[in-house]
C-alpha cells in the first residue's frame, strides 16, 4: 500500500518555468510562495508538495483533495456577482501550519497523520464540464493554499475561461512578484486571508508578515478584485492596538477594499480562545470602519451582528445588498453597479442584474464520481 506521500509524487508535472530559478548544480529556488525555498536535489519544500528531482522541480498536478459548490459569499466575496454559485475544489498541502486551521484535513495532510484526505483522480475538462452543468459561475481554488498549486489551477482557470467562466483564489496571501505576475492573466477574484498584524504571530504560523502585505499592495494594483478576511481569535489578533494597524493598513492601500472579521470557533489544535462572540466581532468591525474603510463585514455569526452583514453605499448609505448569512435578501444595485439612490460607483465585479441564488448553502456536488488514488 503506497503512503499518501507517494501517491501525490506520482501526480505531479515539472513546475512553471516561471516559478523555478536555478540556484547552484544542486539546488533549485521555488518561487510559488514566499517562503522561496531553496530545493537542493531529492528534497521537498516547507510545503512538502512541490520537490526537486534530479534538477527538475514538480509541482502537484491531476487530483482534488475535495470538491464543493458554495455560494459566492462563502468564499466570502461580498463584492462579486452576489448570489452566484462558486464551484470550489482543492488539492492537499500547505505553505503555513495555523494551529486553528478549519481546513486541516486538507491543509496538513503530510504533516499530520491524523488528517486523513483522499485525493481523487480528475483533469481540468472534468471539473469545469461540472461546475457548468451545476450552474455555476465562478471555479474557485481554496481549501488548500493555492499558491502552491498554482499549476494545477491555472490548467482548471484556462478551461474555465473558456468556457464563460470566472476564476478565484482563496488564499493566504504567503505570494512572490513571480507567482503572481503567473497568476495574473487567470484569476478574477482573489480572497487574501490576514490574519494578523503582528510579525511574531506570523512566525508561529509558519509565515512572515511582510510578504503578505506585499501580496495585497500587489493584487490592488492588478486587475484582479481583491477582498480581505482576518479570523478574529480572541488573545491572539483581537487587541484593539492590532485591529487599529490593520485596518489602517488595509484603508492606506484602498479604502473600497471590503475588509471581512469573521468569527473564530474551536478547532483543530487551537482549543485555548474561547469562541469570538458577536461583541467583540461587532467592535473590530466599528473599529475598521472609523479608520476609513467604507466595506466592512462582519461574517459566520449571522442575525447578530446587526447591519455588518448588509452593503451599504459609502456615499449616502442607501442600502445595496441585505444578506442573511449566505443568502441574498434583497440587491438594489443599478445595473451599472451603481447606487439607485446618489448614483455613486460600487466597488466590485457585478452583474447587470441579479441573477438569483442556486443554492445559499454549500452542498456536494452529487453525480460527479472520481477515482480514489
Ligand atoms: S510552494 Fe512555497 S513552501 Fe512550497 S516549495 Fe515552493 S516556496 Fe517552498
Amino acid at each position: 500500500m503506497p503512503t499518501l506521500a507517494e501517491v501525490l509524487e506520482a501526480q505531479t508535472i515539472e513546475a512553471a518555468p516561471e516559478l523555478v530559478e536555478s540556484i547552484d548544480r544542486n539546488r533549485l529556488r521555488c518561487h510559488a510562495c514566499g517562503h522561496a525555498c531553496p530545493i537542493p536535489d531529492g528534497a521537498s519544500g516547507v510545503c512538502r508538495v512541490r520537490f526537486n528531482r534530479g534538477g527538475i522541480l514538480y509541482a502537484p498536478y491531476g487530483y482534488v483533495g475535495g470538491v464543493q459548490c458554495d455560494p459566492v459569499e462563502k468564499k466570502p466575496f461580498f463584492h462579486a456577482h452576489p448570489g452566484a454559485l462558486a464551484f470550489s475544489f482543492g488539492m492537499l498541502g500547505c505553505d503555513l501550519h495555523c494551529s486553528y486551521c478549519q481546513n486541516w484535513v486538507t491543509s496538513q495532510a503530510l504533516r499530520d497523520p491524523q488528517a486523513v484526505a483522499l485525493p481523487k483522480e480528475t483533469s481540468p475538462a472534468v471539473l469545469v464540464a461540472e461546475a457548468s452543468r451545476l450552474g455555476a459561475r465562478i471555479v474557485v481554488s481554496t481549501y488548500n493554499e493555492p499558491l502552491i498549486t498554482s499549476e494545477w489551477a491555472v490548467a482548471i482557470f484556462k478551461e474555465a475561461r473558456a468556457a464563460g467562466l470566472m476564476t478565484a483564489f482563496v488564499s493566504n496571501g504567503n505570494a512572490t512578484p513571480r507567482v503572481l505576475a503567473y497568476l495574473r492573466p487567470w484569476v478574477d477574484l482573489y480572497k487574501v486571508d490576514l490574519k494578523s498584524f503582528d510579525d511574531r504571530h506570523y512566525r508561529q504560523l509558519g509565515g512572515r508578515l511582510e510578504p503578505i502585505l506585499s501580496t495585497i499592495r500587489a493584487l490592488h494594483g492588478m486587475d484582479i478584485w481583491l477582498e480581505i478576511v482576518t479570523l478574529l481569535i480572541p488573545g491572539f489578533n483581537d487587541s484593539a492596538d492590532e485591529i487599529d494597524r490593520l485596518t489602517s493598513f488595509v484603508a492606506s492601500v484602498s479604502p473600497d477594499i471590503p475588509w471581512h472579521v469573521t468569527a473564530f470557533h474551536k478547532d483543530y489544535r487551537m482549543n485555548d480562545p474561547d469562541n469570538t462572540t458577536p461583541e467583540m466581532l461587532v467592535s473590530a468591525a466599528e473599529l475598521g470602519r472609523r479608520n476609513g474603510l467604507r466595506y466592512v463585514y462582519a461574517g459566520n455569526i449571522p442575525g447578530r451582528v446587526g447591519d455588518f452583514e448588509n452593503t451599504r453605499c459609502h456615499q449616502c448609505r442607501a442600502l445595496l445588498i441585505e444578506r442573511d448569512g449566505y443568502q441574498i435578501l434583497q440587491y438594489r444595485l443599478t445595473p451599472a453597479g451603481s447606487c439607485p439612490k446618489c448614483g455613486t460607483r460600487i466597488p466590485g465585479r457585478w452583474s447587470s442584474a441579479f441573477e438569483g441564488q442556486i443554492s445559499a448553502a454549500p452542498f456536494v456536488p452529487a453525480i460527479l464520481r472520481l477515482r480514489q488514488l
